[in-house]
């Protein structure tokens, strides 16, 4: 291929499926961090992206046999929460990621979220590469990681290729019922009709390098088109974030386009619309990741794909999910502060909402999403949602419930602060506030209250 490489962007990459499949540990070995360590409760909470520059690539994957040339400028990866399942991006901005690695434990097969995320990346027609992950549980699996996977599985013992083969063998059926051929990378010739496995260990490093080099490879042949480099802005807020001497800021996923030092913007608030001015541009430095603490490099101008800080005045109530915009001219605002809140409202009007049940409130559309998605499985119906920290009003709403069953009474509330009025009024009226940063630990403290309440 002689096709200039100037014009490519990097592809966004997410990673999805089930909780434990090891999505965090893979791409920590990626970029040879410790993000799953440090982790509340070891699952994701929130979205983080990391840079994966060309070098990387190539260190990466020095032991990858017929590994072509790397025609794009690296990788930009998304983990995402254990619970969200993408959801937050699915609707707002889903075009927004280009392929997906999804992972399953080849231990366990294929799991409930595997399928929940075939189901959306289906929906989105997005391609992905399946990881299959933790080989090196088999039975006495011996590493190899500086190898290629393919020649690492050639050496293994008789009884361990056929362990190999036989959980291969299972997957492969379980994508079957799915409607879903899928295979071997490496027995894999066509890639537009089959899905391609690519046995993996986060743990001992064995076929890290084959992912990437599958994931660009297959990135590299099956998208340049939509890979080419767009100035039309795309850009998604991942995440609000208080820092320390930076205030406020918002991490997005510029996808296409460039973001400029002083650019006014305009994205969706709690409150309503927010326009104001880019302050600072700032991005971790390579193969570090948005979310952990480390020193920034400051830009005049970043252009796609790239994840990127943005410091800019009055951020405090802007909101996760949604898309962010570039006013050029004063006469655009307005309408641009429309679209911004059409989105929010359209988000917020899909979900429904029962006419009894907890009050459920969240830091982000996407942690809502997923704490509701995790209510809706237990069974605990909800019959109000607010994005953003606690207010008064929020309580009201909250209250109505105990006249007809006060164990609804109830505000789950996801990673956000309560104001002290809105409490003081809660412990007048009645009204059970629950906080954690952890969703499991909500629920806990919500089933822990019904049986008290039973008593
Ligand atoms: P996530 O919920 O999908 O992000 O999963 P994590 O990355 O948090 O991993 C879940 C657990 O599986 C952790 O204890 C990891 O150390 C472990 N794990 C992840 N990948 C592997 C692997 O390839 N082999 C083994 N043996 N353990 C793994
Ligand atoms: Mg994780």
């Amino acid at each position: 291929m002689n096709r200039s490489t100037d014009n490519l962007r990097s592809p966004v990459i997410c990673v999805m499926g089930h909780v434990d499949t090891g999505k965090t540990k893979i791409l920590d070995k990626i970029r040879h961090s410790h993000v799953q360590d440090g982790e509340a409760g070891g699952i994701t909470q929130q979205i983080g992206a990391t840079n994966i520059p060309v070098t990387a690539i190539q260190e990466q994957t020095k032991m990858v046999d017929d590994f072509k040339k790397i025609l794009i400028p690296g990788l930009l990866v998304i983990d995402t929460p254990g619970h969200e399942s993408f959801s937050n991006l699915r609707s707002r901005g889903s075009s927004n990621c280009d392929m997906a690695i999804l992972v399953v434990d080849i231990m366990h097969g294929l799991e409930p979220q595997t399928v929940e995320s075939i189901n959306m990346l289906r929906k989105r027609k997005t391609p992905f590469i399946v990881a299959l992950n933790k080989i090196d549980r088999l039975y006495e699996w011996k590493a190899s990681p500086d190898r290629d996977v393919v020649a690492t599985i050639k050496q293994q013992k008789k009884f361990t290729k056929d362990e190999f083969q036989e959980k291969v063998n299972h997957v492969i059926v379980q994508f079957a019922e799915q409607g879903l051929n899928a295979k071997l990378h490496y027995e894999n010739d066509d890639l537009d009709t089959w899905i391609s496995m690519v046995p993996t260990s986060a743990h001992s490093g064995d076929g890290m390098g084959n992912l990437i080099a599958l994931v660009v490879q297959s990135c590299q042949t099956r998208l340049a088109k939509r890979l080419s480099y767009s100035e039309n802005l795309q850009c998604t807020v991942l995440e609000v974030k208080a820092i320390q001497g930076l205030g406020t800021t918002v991490d997005v996923i510029l996808t296409n386009g460039r973001l400029k030092y002083g650019n006014t913007i305009v994205l969706a608030g709690v409150e309503g619309p927010i326009v104001t001015h880019v302050k600072g541009l700032l991005m971790p430095q390579p193969l570090k990741e948005l979310r952990v603490k480390n020193p920034y490099d400051k830009f005049n101008e970043i252009k796609a794909a790239q994840g990127v800080k943005i410091l800019a005045k009055d951020l405090d109530k802007a909101l996760a999910g949604t898309s962010l915009l570039v006013a050029k001219r004063d006469d655009e605002i307005e309408i641009l502060k429309d679209d911004v809140q059409a989105e929010v409202a359209q988000a917020l009007k899909s979900i429904k909402l029962q006419e009894r049940g907890v009050y459920v409130q969240a830091s982000t559309l996407g942690s809502l999403e997923a704490l509701l998605e995790f209510l809706k499985q237990s069974k605990i119906p909800y019959s109000g949602i607010s994005i953003g920290p606690v207010h008064k009003r929020d309580v009201m709403k909250a209250s109505v419930m105990l006249e007809h069953d006060d164990q609804w009474a109830v505000i789950l509330a996801f990673d956000v602060k309560v104001e002290r009025e809105a409490q003081e009024i809660a412990e007048n009226l009645g009204v059970r506030i629950f906080t954690a940063d952890i969703i499991y630990h909500l629920f806990d403290a919500f089933m822990q209250h019904r049986e008290d309440l039973k008593k």
